[in-house]
């Protein structure tokens, strides 16, 4: 295809040029990395917001700016506090020690971490206190939490294929013990039933927020609305509204795009951001036959999200957040100071996709009532969101099907690939996303140096919270042979 009707972005004299498509987290994330050292970035996303799928809506009943989902991050979230430090916004987070959980009738129970203790003992008081389980289930799960360690981050490689079910079923935990705490932990964080996701995934979660590091489990909740996390442009050419409707290419090699509007922009290299669906429409067959990236994408499987947006006539929580033992929502945070606006989540929500939205909102009143009997509430106005294609399916095998940011030989050399859905080891969470995002502009460093005379390679990954010594010490069979007493 000829390239003439072309606008180049403008940037320092002599440097390379890259466009990212697709500005949610990964092209964000992505776009600022590169930006700081010397590219010529140009952001490219279809909508009129940045954030894809983390982002807002307006709202034109309540005058607001809704999420079109709840987002919640956990101190582990290394890569994404620091693109929130990035773009300014690291102080709009507010942190919550204290994990809520509410039986149906709405007893409360926390976990909590002791500060100044190392992991995992952090959690130890906080997991003995936890009356919500009997004594005999809460060693039941410090027994699995130290099989857990003892695996180490090697180990859950190794169970990247086994399903979680079955090494739960292998470590004897009970159906209340799922019910009541690894589901409302578990099938949040990886939008996907406990039973039927990768023991790997599982198991990082614990791993990561729970056992290695005191801080890694602290919940993160937006004190603004997601999209004004993105009020700070990640690179100075940032376009809205700015829909790719063809890639270019010219030997090979990715040349640049075309724009909805006919506009055509070349590159030396191009980061494609978009979800996976987007990304197979754009790459001609003789092309995706030399990338193995492209070979597997359409075996991931799409999971959909429920969030729903509940006005009540009087307040009714005043816990900024709750896991819920039982459904149908699984999670509720408070979204005003009264306590009269929730927001509830439903995760793994297959069967709620095609339920009309009164029947939806009458079945969340009915569990909100029973939850909070005292507030006598009653639901004034209901906006529910379901995202069909919300995230992908971290089941067994899926890794196979994710491809690396970086092309392999033979493949799209100067065609890099950021999202949620490519091999960051992570589930589909705004940490994966803001990985891929570093991850595909390293590798795009190792391949194109920035300009004349720049330092390349470069490296923008955040290291994990140290594994802190009690977890390390824990790490070897012996240790915990001993202490469990075997
Ligand atoms: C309902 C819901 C709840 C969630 N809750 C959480 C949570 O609590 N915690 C958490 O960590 N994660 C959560 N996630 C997951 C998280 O939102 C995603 O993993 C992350 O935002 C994905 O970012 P991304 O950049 O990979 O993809 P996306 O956000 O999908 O970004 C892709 C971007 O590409 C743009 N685009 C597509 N086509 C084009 C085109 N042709 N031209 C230009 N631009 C284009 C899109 O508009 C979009 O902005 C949730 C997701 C959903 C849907």
């Amino acid at each position: 295809m000829p390239l003439n009707n072309q606008t180049q972005p403008t940037g320092p004299a002599g440097a390379k040029v890259v466009i990212v498509v697709g500005g949610g987290l990964a092209g964000i994330a992505a776009a600022a990395a590169l930006d700081s050292c010397g590219y010529r970035v140009t952001l490219l996303e279809a909508r009129r917001e940045l954030g894809g799928r983390a982002s807002s809506f307006d709202d034109p009943e309540s005058d607001q700016l809704l999420d079109n989902c709840q987002h919640v991050l956990l101190g582990c979230c290394t890569n994404l506090q620091d693109l929130y430090t990035r773009l300014n916004v690291a102080n709009r987070i507010e942190y919550h020690r204290r994990v809520h959980f509410l039986d149906s009738h709405g007893k409360q129970f926390d976990l909590w971490g002791v500060v100044g203790l190392p992991a995992p003992l952090h959690l130890g008081p906080a997991m003995l206190a936890f009356s919500a389980l009997t004594m005999p289930e809460r060693k039941e799960i410090i027994t699995a939490m130290l099989a857990m360690l003892r695996l180490g981050k090697r180990g859950r490689e190794k169970l990247e294929g086994q399903a979680f079910g079955q090494w739960l079923a292998e470590h004897r935990q009970s159906d209340r013990v799922i019910q009541r705490f690894y589901d409302p932990v578990l099938i949040s964080a990886l939008n996907e039933d406990t039973r039927k996701a990768s023991s790997k995934y599982a198991i990082e979660v614990f791993q990561d927020a729970m056992l290695m590091n005191q801080h890694g489990y602290v919940v993160g909740l937006p004190a603004c609305a997601l999209e004004e996390l993105y009020a700070h442009r990640p690179c100075d050419d940032t376009r809205l509204g700015a829909r790719v409707s063809e890639l270019i290419f010219n030997d090979g090699r990715a040349a640049g795009v075309v724009l909805q509007t006919g506009e055509k922009l070349t590159a030396d290299a191009i980061i494609l951001a978009t979800n996976y669906h987007a990304v197979q429409r754009w790459i001609p067959e003789n092309l995706r036959a030399t990338d193995v990236r492209f070979a597997h994408l359409e075996k991931l499987e799409s999971v959909p999200i429920l969030g729903a947006h509940l006005w009540f006539d009087k307040p009714v929580m005043r816990l900024s957040h709750a896991a819920l033992f039982e459904g149908p929502l699984q999670w509720l945070f408070r979204k005003d100071t009264e306590g009269k606006i929730l927001h509830g989540v439903i995760s793994a929500a297959r069967d709620w996709v095609d339920k009309p939205r009164d029947l939806c909102a009458k079945l969340f009143e009915q569990q909100i009532q029973q939850l909070f009997s005292h507030s006598s509430a009653r639901l004034l106005r209901q906006k529910i969101v379901i995202e069909k294609r919300a995230t992908f399916s971290p089941l067994p095998g899926t890794d196979a099907f994710r491809p690396a940011q970086e092309s392999p030989s033979g493949g799209i050399a100067n065609l890099f690939l950021a999202g949620d859905y490519t091999k960051t080891h992570w589930p589909a969470t705004m940490e994966g996303a803001v990985r891929s995002g570093y991850l595909a502009a390293e590798a795009l460093t190792r391949q194109i140096p920035g300009a004349e005379n720049s330092v390349s390679p470069k490296s923008f990954m955040v290291a994990d919270l140290p594994v802190q010594w009690p977890a390390r010490w824990l790490e070897t069979r012996e240790n915990i042979d001993a202490v469990v007493g075997r």
